[in-house]
């Protein structure tokens, strides 16, 4: 069979997609599935195109080419060793190495593609990437858009009409476009984009950081040296994609100058706040093509996320709160173009293709916590950890608190289901970390849940100052973890006979503060329904008590939960019919 593979051919990256029994492939090159666009002389003249050539820039960067996409279109040549190349012929390079690849792969010539461009790519740059494809022995059959080849990937050629909304956010470059899809034909409506914000400006900032702390403890400025600089580069791009999945990571590298050590610690949430400017700038451009576009926010169906740097979690979680629609992104971003440009290779064939295939979690796997729940302190909100429509297997960390001085011990419980509230989701299990040390409210218990393929969640809950950890392993793929109402009821029982068990393990602190909690949470209630039917002075008397309970929810004071509650109680005494 006549192959017709897909290829992004990216600024950073490439990568290359056949379709195998209907289904998107992606080809290996030198055990990764993606390939740095980098191209290199080595020291014996050689052409050395992607990972072996990303290797020798930092010994030889006079003799290696990097993001030479930002090029394509332009009358400029580079120096490679001793000749001088134009972007197409570099861009053949790249190409050639993926063919080549694929070639080994499948046992077969690959002489026809379908390469990916951005959107905003106008004609000079498809033409030269389509000579840069011809250049490597390539027959293009097409230039197609990359938000395009996104959307089939998604199953948009697939009959239904939508509007789709796809935001990639990549190493170096931002852009946002609107597809529609319409009785089959896929269209770029609008796209907007910065091509000077990415992934690599996030590493700028925790960069600057990182070192100005180090300063501040050593007196040496790491970004000075350019061999310390590169080495910290490294190392923070590393810490930042462990972010994304970690609540705290511990920066540690021996001897970054001369005899000193770099070990820091960074919390994801600091890190967030660092790049929250730079997500609102990309939100600002999501707006500048809805309106180009003619859309308002509502009339999209559909966000689907591309690019490395998508996986931040701030960025889905700006991105769902401004268009209140969770994005997609359960088919691998780094991937997706190149999918998409192979299912659009095999459209071209006339040969039919079944959407890519993931395992996903199709439920979201979180606790319990003391939280917010619409505008009330509650118990027992839901806190996702692993989100629903995740690809596996994935391993997902979140920081919770202790709630009272001197707590000895926390409760892990673990809930399956989408609701706001652990009740109305599906029990899965729960464990006790006893031993904790003996501070102040405020402990910091780190909650890392990890799932496979196979549905089996471990959870792992570790007290961050003393490294204190418990393990627990959990089916959920039981009958009582498939999300079923009448079920979920079943379990809702099952969870208060297991609380009423646990009682018995905790402490008479605990148990006395966990009772105090459920008590304020009926009071408040009570007190809130009859506000509207008592005098003024009743109620700003009622709203005061429930304000001093929740405060003492929040620092955990159990005594002065114990006062709030009584005097709450006495009020509604006299005040309710
Ligand atoms: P791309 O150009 O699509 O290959 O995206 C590359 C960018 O994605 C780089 O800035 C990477 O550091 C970033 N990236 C890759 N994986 C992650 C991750 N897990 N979390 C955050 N950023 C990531």
């Amino acid at each position: 069979m006549d192959h017709i593979v897909g290829i992004d051919l990216g600024t950073t990256n490439s990568e290359i997609c056949c379709i195998r029994d209907g289904r998107p492939e992606i080809i290996e090159t030198e055990g990764e599935m993606m390939m740095p666009s980098c191209v290199g002389i080595d020291h014996d003249g050689n052409l050395i195109v992607g990972r072996s050539a990303k290797n020798q820039m930092v010994v030889n960067p006079g003799a290696t080419i990097l993001s030479i996409k930002r090029s394509m279109g332009k009358n400029v040549s580079v120096q490679l060793g001793e000749k001088q190349f134009s972007p197409e012929e570099i861009s053949s390079f790249i190409l050639g190495g993926l063919k080549k690849h694929a070639e080994e792969y499948l046992g077969e010539k690959i002489t026809q593609a379908v390469i990916t461009v951005p959107a905003y790519f106008d004609d000079r740059q498809r033409k030269a990437t389509k000579n840069a494809g011809i250049l490597a022995g390539l027959d293009v059959k097409r230039i197609i858009n990359e938000p395009t080849a996104a959307a089939l990937a998604y199953d948009a050629g697939k009959g239904e009409n939508r509007n789709i909304l796809v935001y990639d956010l990549g190493g170096g470059t931002f852009d946002v476009s609107i597809v529609v899809v319409e009785n089959g034909v896929v269209e770029v409506k609008a796209s907007h984009g910065d091509t000077q914000l990415g992934g690599d400006d996030f590493d700028k900032l925790l960069m600057d950081h990182v070192s100005e702390q180090f300063k501040e403890e050593n007196g040496v400025d790491l970004l000075k040296d350019p061999h310390s600089r590169n080495r910290l580069w490294s190392i923070v791009e590393k810490a930042k994609r462990q972010l994304s999945d970690k609540p705290f990571v511990r920066i540690r590298e021996e001897y970054i100058s001369e005899d000193k050590h770099l070990d820091i610690e960074i919390s994801r949430d600091d890190y967030q706040e660092m790049i929250r400017p730079l997500v609102r700038k990309t939100i600002d451009c999501v707006h500048k093509c809805l309106k180009e576009a003619c859309f308002l926010p509502k009339a999209v169906d559909r966000v689907i996320l591309v690019g490395g740097a998508t996986r931040t979690p701030l960025v889905s979680e700006m991105l769902e709160e401004e268009m209140r629609l969770a994005p997609h992104y359960e088919i691998n971003p780094d991937l997706i173009v190149a999918m998409g440009a192979a299912i659009q290779g095999e459209i071209i064939a006339g040969r039919e293709t079944e959407s890519v295939l993931v395992d996903i979690t199709p439920y979201t796997f979180g606790t319990a916590a003391v939280s917010n729940y619409e505008g009330e302190i509650r118990e027992n909100v839901f806190i996702p950890i692993i989100k629903r429509n995740s690809s596996l297997p994935i391993s997902k960390g979140e920081v919770f608190y202790t709630m009272v001085d001197n707590q000895e011990s926390v409760d892990v419980r673990i809930y399956q289901g989408e609701e706001l509230l652990v009740e109305n989701n599906i029990f899965i299990g729960n464990f006790l970390v006893k031993g904790l040390n003996g501070v102040p409210a405020g402990n910091e218990i780190i909650l890392e849940l990890g799932l496979d393929l196979n549905g089996i969640l471990e959870v792992t809950a570790r007290e961050k100052s003393t490294g204190l950890s418990k393990t627990v392993t959990m089916t959920t793929d039981n009958p009582e973890a498939a999300f079923d109402l009448e079920r979920a009821h079943e379990n809702i029982s099952q969870f208060t006979e297991l609380v009423q068990h646990l009682e018995e393990d905790l402490s008479p602190k605990e148990t006395e503060k966990k009772m105090l909690i459920s008590e304020a949470g009926k009071l408040h209630k009570r007190g809130e329904a009859i506000l509207d039917d008592i005098d003024e002075a009743d109620a700003g008397e009622i709203h005061n008590l429930i304000e001093q309970g929740k405060e003492a929810i929040i620092k955990g004071d159990t005594e002065k939960l114990s006062d709030s509650n009584e005097s709450l109680s006495d009020l509604l005494f006299y005040l309710e019919d």
